[in-house]
């Protein structure tokens, strides 16, 4: 087998984290985060830029979640930006999530390798091209992309001529994942929050109006409590949240840096790629020139490496011939959490005690947003219903056999179906 790393290749350029400690003795504050990825964080951050004092626990490290492991893609493209599942603030709020991420990482000159040149989404057939115009005329709406692109000002933004046309969100754009939590963190900081590390939660209770929430070597009482622990949950964690969606693997495979003749000839627009593919073939260029893709886990791609590489270097070949020697440096693994609607949540736990959870992917932009709308609802949950639906998830049963099934059924299902239809 060839060798590579099983890790991320994020730490070797990203900042170092802030230095942080384990939570020790008592503390007392208004609004305590649990969990360290951008959920906690940019909640924390939220609500400590509107005047709380503001703490967050995280059981490992910053962003030892999804925040530290995924794709880096900002891709701000969501099936419930619909005014029939959200209310107007909230419609309003998401339409602006990727312009949230970067605007924020440019305020406060976040030193995350962030690029944003837009994301791409190309259709590879003509029976495609209908779902992407649908896309462009929807985001168009809100002022995200300009109009529809033709098969040759797709050529030129790809470098190959395998696309029959498609659309550009200006937003988009992608960040070293890590990179960006230990920023956050570094922010939260400047701002006077208060971060634990090592400092899992490990049971919780009501006393008079606050919540006593317990380390193994201290407690925080607070007001209010967020828990953002999504796929990553312990098993201090209440059902009522862990239930409300099912853990799926999703692989990240990285190649080595591309030489500058083949960063000429692929993607010389520098923007994300996707296309229409029911299994959908999607990258980004990272800083250092390294193709990252991935998908969600099967029994062949991202469990066996010299398999996914060869799959992964044949199938971009064939759209850039300029690849067909690619090597793969980096492949490794990280859980997402899945809503049987595919739609994140804001629930209430009891009085003062609410998760955010149930991302079902796109975490990057969705954070940005959401941190917004769960910070306000942890202040004041009625005002929080003007910016986002407060409500139990749909309960998953039995979900480690359903994320099993779909592991298992949904890649080959979907390259079937890619091929029956052409
Ligand atoms: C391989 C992979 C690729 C992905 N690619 C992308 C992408 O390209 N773009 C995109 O937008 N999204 C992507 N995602 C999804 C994205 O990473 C997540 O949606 C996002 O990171 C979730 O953030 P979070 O803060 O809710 O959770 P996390 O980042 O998972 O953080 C939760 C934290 O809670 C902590 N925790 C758990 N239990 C406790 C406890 N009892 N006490 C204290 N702390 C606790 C954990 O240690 C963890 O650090 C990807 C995910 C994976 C795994």
């Amino acid at each position: 087998m060839t060798p590579f790393s099983a890790e991320p290749p994020y730490a070797l350029t990203a900042v170092a984290a802030p230095e942080t400690g384990r939570l020790a003795g008592t503390r007392e504050v208004d609004m305590l985060l649990v969990g360290g990825g951008y959920g906690g964080l940019l909640t924390a951050i939220e609500l400590a830029e509107a005047g709380a004092r503001v703490a967050v626990i995280e059981a490992r490290d910053i962003g030892a979640g999804g925040s530290g492991r995924n794709h880096g893609q900002c891709i701000p493209v969501f099936r419930y930006l619909d005014p029939a599942i959200l209310p107007k603030k909230g419609v309003d709020l998401l339409a602006e999530a990727g312009a949230r991420v970067f605007d924020r990482i440019a305020r406060h000159d976040l030193r995350c390798e962030a690029i944003q040149k837009g994301t791409l989404s190309a259709a590879y057939n003509d029976r495609t091209l209908a779902a992407t115009l649908a896309a462009q005329a929807k985001y168009a709406v809100y002022g995200k992309t300009d109009r529809y692109l033709d098969a040759d000002e797709v050529a030129a933004l790809t470098g190959a001529n395998a696309f029959r046309g498609g659309w550009v969100h200006r937003d988009g754009g992608h960040v070293n994942p890590l990179g960006y939590a230990r920023e956050l963190a570094r922010l939260a900081l400047s701002l006077g929050i208060e971060i634990f590390t090592d400092s899992p939660m490990t049971g919780f209770s009501r006393d008079g109006g606050r919540w006593c929430v317990r380390t193994p070597e201290g407690e925080i009482r607070a007001k209010a409590v967020g828990l953002t622990t999504d796929a990553y949950s312990t098993a201090a964690i209440p059902g009522a949240v862990t239930q409300g969606f099912f853990p799926l693997t999703s692989y990240a495979i990285a190649s080595r840096p591309l030489t500058a003749e083949e960063r000429a000839s692929v993607m010389p627009s520098g923007m994300n790629f996707g296309d229409t593919h029911h299994d959908p073939m999607f990258f980004r260029i990272d800083a250092s020139g390294r193709i990252v893709t991935g998908g969600l886990q099967e029994p062949g791609r991202g469990s066996r490496f010299d398999y996914t590489a060869g799959f992964m270097t044949r199938r971009l070949a064939r759209i850039w011939p300029v690849l067909a020697g690619l090597d793969w440096e980096f492949m490794w693994t990280g859980t997402v959490s899945m809503a049987l609607d595919q739609t994140p949540s804001i629930q209430k736990l009891d009085d003062g005690l609410w998760a955010l959870s149930g991302w079902s992917g796109r975490g990057v932009p969705t954070s940005a947003a959401l941190s917004f709308a769960f910070a306000r609802t942890l202040e004041n949950p009625a005002a929080g219903l003007d910016w986002w639906p407060q409500r139990q998830p749909p309960k998953v049963v039995a979900g480690a056999l359903l994320g099993r099934m779909v592991q298992l059924c949904r890649g080959p299902f979907n390259q079937l179906r890619d091929r029956i239809e052409g």
